[in-house]
């Protein structure tokens, strides 16, 4: 299977090239040329698949120029139970009659970037030598949280690449912090930045498009790359989970051959969401996808509206790793809504570039119209629905995922829609513990109590083990204090490389 750019259909690679670029020269994403099938009998077949078996029959696939020992070997790298703490990998909890949430936040960093971030790294270099490429990978992210230490989890001790994080010296939660600074690893680096976010965004992006320094890399070489969210081999895996959980309540006979069900995603850059869309394109019977938004609804307003304008105020939220105002992902859902249309789409990515907005037409409009719902929550109602779902339900679940079931909740009383429905659960609650804490107890509970006890005082309440990832924090060295100025990040990365 070939691929193509969203933005000009004459540029066709195969998918390891496609892995190995990120993104097109011109500046549009990588999409399959066409969406495979999953024939109904593949579907209830995967019933009785574990999860590795499941992710070789959905990704082959889509990435036909691999090999099934390559494939095989890159899955069974990724999602071990070691690295799990599960050997489901995804596993399925029943909420009630109706509703059933995938907890995707079993890995390593306990947020579901590691479905993705654990297979990428293995995809990324069986594609570098499958495109006869020499140089060593080095990976470069700005972090503003989850992505960092979810990166540098999945390259760690991967031969063949460097990973290089930097983060905003006061733009990250205690706990982040931890989790990056005792990152283990014989090719991981970290830095802090003296800034925001987007000052360790500035400075990676000035490093990526800086070609004297590529020279210097390339002399030596190393090339660069990215982890983030745009690559096709952080999304082709996505697709998996959605066929994974169904499979799972088909063999517990919570749903009948090809029963429809609903999808529920908290949504950011519009990536997870997308990966449950291919897979109803797929096959997968999908009846609705309910898209969640926190306080920056820009999506809400683009479903409900057809007009995309990222001209609004940011909020910074209880759910941050959905706080964005420009979703990447939404380009390939708009190039496959178009028909592959990739004139129009690179139209409208202009106008988002220059003027911050655009509107689809109404053809368009419609056809999202048919398959979304979309609606959003603020920090007050997702505090309350943490709080009524411990109550309810005896069952904690963290601000990300409230904000799904909050949004699900919305949609179920207005529509009286009685389908099943799959919540998808983006991370434990021990990640965003004190907001999870504060919910239940309130702010007097978690007040002048560090991050050990506000995992002490969450196991206790919601019944549920610390990860053992976290607790580990605990008595794991800090490896890392380097902070930096933003105009020194070329030198740190050299001096990481040891190159001159
Ligand atoms: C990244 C993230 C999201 C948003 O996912 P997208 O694929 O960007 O839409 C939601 N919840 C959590 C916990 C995340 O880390």
């Amino acid at each position: 299977m070939q691929y193509l750019s969203t933005r000009d259909k004459q540029i066709k690679l195969s998918s390891a090239e496609a892995i190995k670029k990120g993104l097109s020269v011109e500046g549009g994403l990588f999409v399959p040329e066409q969406i495979p099938n999953m024939e109904p009998h593949e579907i209830e077949g995967l019933a009785e698949q574990s999860y590795n078996e499941r992710a070789y029959t959905i990704l082959r696939k889509f990435l036909t120029d691999f090999t099934e020992e390559e494939l095989k070997d890159c899955i069974g790298r990724a999602y071990t139970k070691e690295k799990f703490e599960t050997a489901n990998i995804a596993p399925v909890y029943k909420l009630s009659e109706a509703v059933y949430f995938l907890e995707l936040w079993h890995g390593p960093t306990c947020a579901f970037k590691d479905m993705a971030l654990q297979i990428l790294p293995h995809l990324l270099t069986t594609s570098m030598k499958k495109t006869n490429e020499q140089d060593e990978v080095v990976i470069l992210v700005a972090t503003s949280g989850d992505t960092g230490k979810a990166a540098l989890e999945g390259f760690r001790d991967v031969n063949g690449t460097r990973i290089i994080v930097f983060y905003p010296d006061n733009g990250v939660s205690e706990i982040q912090k931890l989790q990056m600074v005792t990152q283990e690893g014989n090719n991981v680096g970290v830095a802090a930045v003296k800034g925001n976010f987007d000052d360790a965004q500035n400075g990676v992006k000035k490093i990526f498009t800086d070609e004297a320094y590529k020279a210097l890399l390339s002399r030596n070489q190393f090339k660069l790359s990215s982890a983030n969210s745009i690559n096709w081999g952080r999304l082709v895996p996505q697709i998996v989970y959605y066929f994974s959980a169904y499979a799972d309540m088909r063999k517990a006979e919570e749903l009948k051959p090809g029963e429809p069900v609903n999808v529920v995603v908290p949504t950011g850059n519009f990536g997870n969401i997308l990966a449950a869309y291919y897979a109803k394109k797929m096959g997968l019977p999908i009846a609705k996808f309910i898209c969640a938004s926190n306080e920056n609804n820009v999506l809400t307003d683009f479903i409900s509206t057809g007009v995309y304008d990222k001209n609004r105020a940011f909020h910074t939220t209880i759910s941050p790793s959905m706080d964005i105002l420009i979703s990447s992902n939404l380009e390939r859902f708009l190039f496959d809504m178009t028909d592959g249309n990739a004139g129009q789409v690179a139209a409208w990515m202009q106008a988002l570039n220059a003027g911050g907005r655009y509107e689809v037409d109404d053809a368009v409009k419609a056809k999202i119209k048919s398959l979304f719902w979309a609606g959003f929550a603020d920090d007050d109602k997702t505090m309350a629905t943490i709080k009524a779902c411990k109550e309810q339900f005896d069952y904690v679940i963290d601000t990300h995922t409230a904000v799904g079931k909050a949004v699900y909740d919305k949609y179920a009383a207005l529509t009286g829609d009685k389908t099943k429905t799959i919540i998808a659960s983006t991370a434990s609650p021990f990640k965003f513990n004190q907001s999870v804490l504060i919910a239940l107890k309130g702010r007097n509970f978690v007040a002048g109590k560090d991050e050990f006890t506000l995992l002490e005082e969450l196991s206790g309440i919601s019944g549920m083990r610390i990860p053992k990832s976290l607790a580990d924090l605990k008595v794991k060295s800090r490896l890392f204090n380097l902070v930096c100025e933003k105009d020194q990040m070329p030198q740190v990365v050299s001096d990481f490389l040891k190159i001159d």
